[in-house]
């Protein structure tokens, strides 16, 4: 192992969990908060989602879906509706049971029960489903297009930071369609949209592929997903798809009259996407001095911090620090308009360097008294932070959008280089699978599978389940749990 100090500690190499729970930290991304399994996303992780639900939602309503918003509350009654629906979430929900607050002996108590108690959304098919079958008269009506940004509960026993927490926020799409085969176009195409989102976006490559049935949403015929790899050989699952058929159309009574006259249920589609892609971006592209963040989501890309030392010349600095963003403010990469941040803080400016690395600025400059005098900027690319660069003012500017481009593009490279290199085919058997899943960072295995139920969890002991049925990568080796010949080819992996 090197020994050249590195601003994370521990090092991945040392213990990957801590590590996680460090580069969130220093680089300023989110914290728990005193409310338990709740965060709170502190400005540059925020920043960091609000640039993933910009270009998300540009996506989503380029397809000719509608922002709506519905309920936090959702009667009980109302989830009640759709049998595994309620099985699939019980254990997660966190309900309201009182309004109104009285005082006794001193102390505030829940006062007023209601008759029906309300769930805390845990996702919102239920409650839009109730508001659809209103909606939805004719197959003039159809399809209906929608899209929420919103927060959900789902009572964690274990939570982490970003990746599983009690509350956290997302997208949810809701559709309905006249038919079958509209709705299951849908549901793919939205698979697709997570797929080149969390690639072209994220520099996050992932398998893509469908679910196998105890790994389905809760009330879906059938569940798409993005499995991405992180570093420690685990997936995340990073955006999900579901055909529901007419299950929710039938229990809230989502009826149309057809073509034909015909009174017909519709078919309905759900997607959904979380802030749980910001803990995927640290998993992904953190290394041992923190975070790198692709340019195409990092809410400054390039950071200027001027040497200011209180000295005279400390006028002609800034006013050089603030010449070069404004230069670039002019130029754009494939991602929009420049982001540039002058941090003219009164911090040290060898702790604000470190800062902006650990938070993973993609271009940092750092300005001096000669750099100012002899028009040349002096900077770092996240990618090698230790390598200090020099470009002339006018070579800098005109060429720093070319070099987000290519450090976004690196960073692609590199994930899928590591994704390539980690999913393994020789591994067949369940003896060999014993093995390989108890080494670190493992990585996926791509292997057969019966179809039976039994194998579908039958490596649950190992803390392996089948994470996609891909939908490009193919083997003809056996059921990895029995041995027998298998019908699908499976990605099996541990994951977070
Ligand atoms: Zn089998």
């Amino acid at each position: 192992m090197s020994t050249t100090r590195t601003a994370i500690s521990p090092r991945r190499a040392e213990n990957f969990p801590s590590w996680y729970q460090e580069v969130v930290r220093a680089a300023d991304l989110a914290s728990m908060s005193h409310v338990r399994g709740c965060m709170v996303i502190k400005p540059w992780g925020w920043g960091v989602w609000e640039l993933m639900q910009r270009e998300l939602d540009r996506m989503i309503k380029e397809r000719g879906h509608d922002n709506v918003y519905f309920p936090l509350f959702i009667p009980l009654s109302y989830i009640q509706k759709e049998a595994e629906h309620v099985e699939g979430f019980a254990k997660e929900m966190a309900v309201v049971t009182h309004h109104r607050l009285e005082k006794r002996d001193g102390k505030l108590v829940p006062a007023a029960p209601f008759e029906e108690p309300l769930v805390v959304r845990p996702t919102s098919e239920t409650i839009i489903g109730e508001t659809m079958a209103e909606w939805v008269q004719s197959y003039r009506d159809l399809p209906l297009k929608l899209n929420q940004w919103a927060n959900v509960v789902r009572w964690e026993m274990r939570p982490r930071v970003l990746l599983r927490t009690t509350e956290f926020l997302w997208q949810e799409g809701h559709t309905a369609h006249a038919d079958e085969a509209e709705a299951v176009a849908e549901t793919l195409e939205m698979h697709r949209v997570y797929e080149s989102f969390a690639r072209d976006w994220l520099a996050m490559p992932v398998v893509a592929g469908e679910k196998s049935p105890t790994e389905r949403f809760p009330g879906a015929e059938q569940t798409f997903t993005i499995e991405a790899m992180m570093q420690d050989g685990k997936a995340v699952q990073a955006g999900t798809s579901h055909y529901l058929g007419q299950n929710f159309a039938r229990s809230a009574g989502i009826e149309f009259t057809d073509v034909d006259g015909a009174r017909k249920h519709a078919c309905t589609t759900s997607w959904g996407a979380s802030t749980r892609l910001v803990g995927a971006l640290v998993l992904t592209h953190g290394d041992d001095d923190g975070l790198c963040v692709p340019p195409a989501v990092a809410p400054h890309q390039v950071v200027i911090v001027p040497m200011l030392r209180g000295e005279d010349v400390d006028a002609e600095v800034l006013d050089y620090a603030r010449e070069i963003a404004t230069d670039l403010r002019r130029h754009a990469t494939r991602f929009g308009p420049l982001r540039v941040h002058v941090d003219e803080r009164a911090t040290r400016p060898s702790d604000k360097k470190w800062q902006w690395i650990k938070r993973g600025a993609p271009l940092l400059v750092e300005v001096g008294a000669r750099d100012a005098a002899a028009s040349v900027v002096s900077y770092r690319n996240r990618f090698s932070p230790a390598e200090q660069l020099r470009k002339p003012f006018a070579e800098f500017v005109a060429t720093a959008a070319a070099e987000l481009e290519s450090l976004q593009d690196k960073l692609l490279a590199q994930a899928q280089r590591r994704l390539d290199e980690n999913i393994r085919r020789d591994i067949t058997t369940r003896a060999e699978a014993e093995v390989f899943f108890k080494q670190d960072r493992a990585g996926f295995v791509l292997a057969g599978w019966c179809g039976s139920p039994d194998c579908e969890t039958g490596l649950k002991a190992l803390g392996v389940t089948i994470r996609c049925l891909p939908t490009r990568l193919g083997t003809d080796a056996p059921c990895l749990p029995c041995g027998q010949t298998s019908r699908h080819s499976a990605i099996w992996g541990l994951s977070y």
